[in-house]
């Protein structure tokens, strides 16, 4: 691994299996890492010098790119098994060897079943988060808690139905446990308002298709297996319904309906991305529901107009917190990355909606204010653990926002000496 500058402290590494909902680009998810830096840069004043976008080039199964001979990537099935452990295990090695221990490992759109596994085993021993996971659910349960200002529910009072459960609806589900958890709600109570469905259906106990894996197995509920989703919101009459399944269309006007037939204030969160995969348009949820749900969505949507009220959906973005994170980690020093900060990120995130944007149905800040969010969940943080002992910068700075603003680059042009477009015009 060479590379001029070694003050690197974000790493964003990618294997390319599963680029957004387009699944497998191999090499040519580079796109990706390259893009998540620059929103570091752009949103969080990270140092460009001190970013460092990261492929592993382990192959692909993507048949379209194993024939094409201008394929950039290596052209051979992915690495699976021991082999593919080594390497990424020489890779995290070789980044603390040259780096150091507080460089940030930021996982990105690796397949599902190696980015469980790889969190796993490395979340205790090393500066890593996986953004799909963690990010996203921190982004998602922000934006829940922001429409319980509209609900005026707690979370535990709600019933949520997650479509898909992968990466990011199994994340989601687990920092609602946590944040039920903090309003009182024991994690078993917490489990039984959370319904999963997958590819085979509702994710019950001794689903006579299987397929229920160590992590789905914890949100697995008493009850007769059911096949559609549409039979699933009949019958268990979510109030939140969450889709991140990559399914483009999948929340149909049946569905919809239903959802505003059975809660005043329905909430619809349609992740999946690109905008092809939405599981339903910002219009198709405001219409169905003739403008009562609370929606958000993965892929950017125009606002809507209905009934004569302009609703501006919010993009539950995952760059609003994983800048703000790793800003406040860098700052701190923080060598673990736990579910707390993640909880702490969303709270945060939270707090800065609105009433203004919760009256317009946006449950995010504003995109101008993403910075602002950065520099606000950083402060969080690095209080947090200087309070945990988690810190490992010293001295202890007095006033952590001035500390952390201080840490940024500051992206406007400033010229240093004067140039030729500070002359008069003549
Ligand atoms: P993943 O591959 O880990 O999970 C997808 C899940 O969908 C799997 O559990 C699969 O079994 C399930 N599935 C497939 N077909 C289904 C069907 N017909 N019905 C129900 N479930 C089905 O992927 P992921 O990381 O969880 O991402 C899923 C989607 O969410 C992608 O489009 C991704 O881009 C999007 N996403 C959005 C955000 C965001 O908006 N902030 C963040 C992360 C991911």
């Amino acid at each position: 691994m060479f590379r001029p500058s070694t003050d690197v402290r974000v790493i964003v590494v990618t294997d390319g299996e599963r680029i957004l909902g387009l699944g497998d680009l191999g090499a040519c998810g580079m796109g990706i890492p390259i893009g998540k830096l620059s929103l570091y840069t752009a949103l969080a004043g990270i140092k460009p010098h001190q970013c460092l976008p990261i492929t592993i080039d382990v192959g692909t199964n993507n048949e379209q790119f194993l024939k094409d001979p201008l394929y950039i990537g290596l052209k051979q099935k992915r690495l699976r098994g021991p082999e593919y452990d080594e390497l990424i295990e020489e890779f995290m090695q070789a980044v603390v060897q040259r780096f150091g221990q507080n460089c940030l490992i930021q996982f990105e759109d690796f397949g599902n079943a190696n980015a469980f596994r790889l969190l796993e085993k490395y979340r205790n021993s090393y500066c890593t988060f996986n953004d799909d996971i963690q990010g996203t659910a921190s982004v998602a349960v922000a934006g829940l808690l922001a429409s319980l200002r509209i609900t005026k529910k707690r979370l535990s009072d709600n019933v949520i139905v997650f479509q898909g459960a992968g990466e990011a609806n199994l994340g989601i589900a687990q920092l609602c446990v946590m944040a039920m958890g903090a309003e009182g709600t024991s994690e078993e109570d917490a489990k039984k308002k959370i319904w999963m469905v997958d590819s085979k259906g509702l994710i019950v106990k001794d689903r006579p298709e299987g397929g229920i894996n160590e992590h789905k197995v914890h949100y697995a509920q008493n009850h007769a297996p059911i096949k559609t989703l549409t039979e699933v919101v009949r019958e268990i009459k979510p109030s939140i319904l969450v889709g991140a399944a990559a399914i483009g269309g999948a929340f149909t006007e049946e569905i919809l309906t239903l959802m505003a037939t059975n809660n005043p204030r329905p909430v619809i969160f349609a992740l999946s991305n690109p905008t092809s995969k939405a599981e339903c348009t910002a219009e198709q949820a405001y219409k169905a529901t003739n403008g009562t749900c609370v929606f958000a969505s993965g892929s950017p949507f125009d606002p809507v107009t209905i009934n004569c009220k302009t609703y501006r959906p919010g993009q539950g973005n995952n760059a609003y917190i994983f800048p703000g994170v790793g800003l406040g980690v860098m700052c701190a020093g923080i060598k673990n990355i736990g579910e707390d900060h993640f909880l702490m990120a969303a709270e945060a995130l939270a707090d800065m909606v609105s009433d203004e944007e919760l009256e317009q149905g946006s449950i995010y800040p504003s995109l101008s204010r993403v910075t602002e969010c950065s520099v606000t969940i950083a402060t969080k943080l690095v209080g947090y653990a200087y309070k945990k002992g988690n810190a490992s910068i010293f001295p202890e700075p007095e006033d952590k926002e001035t500390f952390v603003r201080a840490q940024m680059y500051n992206t406007d042009y400033v010229p240093a000496i004067p140039s030729i477009y500070s002359y008069p015009k003549l």
